[in-house]
């Protein structure tokens, strides 16, 4: 699964969320997660990012690969 990571805190847009076909995004406070026993792997979402923080599993940054759980935690599939 895609997986968003620490730019996206804050950021307020919600692009991502309106093109994903599965309607996988779960919307917190300040963050957006994706719901990693959802999401297609598509790739849509990523271009509409305004922040880059939009990664598929494997390729999430090594800083930020705590991001992997949280997307998971915050959907309530962890
Ligand atoms: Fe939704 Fe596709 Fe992004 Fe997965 S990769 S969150 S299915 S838009």
């Amino acid at each position: 699964p895609y997986v968003v990571t620490e730019p996206c805190i804050k950021c307020k847009y919600t692009d991502c969320v309106d093109v994903c076909p599965v309607d996988c995004f779960t919307e917190g406070e300040n963050f957006l997660a994706i719901n990693p026993d959802e999401c297609i792997d598509c790739g849509a979402c990523v271009p509409e990012c305004p922040t880059e923080a939009i990664f598929e599993e494997t390729e999430v940054p090594e800083k930020w690969a705590e991001y992997v759980e949280l997307n998971a935690k915050l959907a309530g599939t962890w």
